[in-house]
């Protein structure tokens, strides 16, 4: 697993502090102390204010697995590796590309352990799961991945065309053979639909959040 890229140090003795999601705060790497993680509400910006700030993206550095193809973010100065997905060793070396900035991270909910735990069991209960995936969860061979994510809200102006329906009960006189061969009629409805032509422009509703 990659070191965090954003470290902050122990108030208590110095060494460097991660991430614990059961404390959802830091904890000291060296002394166990802990501290709270700052929440903080996101603040949402219309997309030109957005792209105004200086620091609406960042230089990161990204490398490419030649295994599985999926692309990684290193910490500054770090330059080797593994795919957190399909633990190959990364070959070339990581190229600075400009990225948006995150506006937030949700930190993880789960413990490692806690992980290991619930995969253990799920991948047990998978008869058909190859043996190697198996083994992979005896290893705890996890690896905590950010997996990013955009919210957009738009407001959209649509048309429609098309046709709309409408039922009505019709009542009609059927004829039939009773028992005796003679010839009956009865009353009988039926649901019949009309078809009209419609179209139109839906009134814009309020974005949902
Ligand atoms: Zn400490
Ligand atoms: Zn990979």
């Amino acid at each position: 697993m990659s070191a965090p890229a954003y470290q902050a140090s122990c108030d208590s003795c110095g060494a460097p502090m991660t991430y614990d999601p059961a404390a959802v705060g830091l904890a000291c790497d060296h002394c166990k102390a802990t501290k709270a993680l700052a929440v903080t509400a996101v603040d949402l910006l219309p997309y030109d204010s957005w792209k105004q700030q200086d620091d609406a993206t960042e230089e990161v550095f990204q490398v490419t697995c030649e295994g599985c193809g999926a692309s990684t973010t290193l910490p500054p100065r770090v330059t080797t590796g593994t795919c957190p997905f399909c633990a190959r060793t990364f070959v070339a070396p990581p190229s600075a590309v400009q990225r948006i900035r995150p506006g937030g991270v949700l930190p993880m909910s789960v413990a490692h352990p806690k992980a290991v735990e619930a995969y253990k069991a799920w991948i047990g209960s998978r008869w058909f799961a190859p043996n190697d995936l198996k083994a992979s969860a005896v290893a705890g061979a996890f690896a905590a991945v950010h997996v990013p994510s955009w919210r957009f809200d738009a407001h959209a102006t649509t048309q429609y065309t098309g046709q709309r329906g409408e039922d009505r009960t019709e009542h009609y006189t059927e004829t039939y053979t009773d028992s005796d061969g003679n010839t009956q009629t009865r009353q009988e409805s039926r649901t019949v639909t009309d078809w009209y032509s419609a179209s139109g422009s839906p009134r814009p509703t309020s974005p949902s959040s």
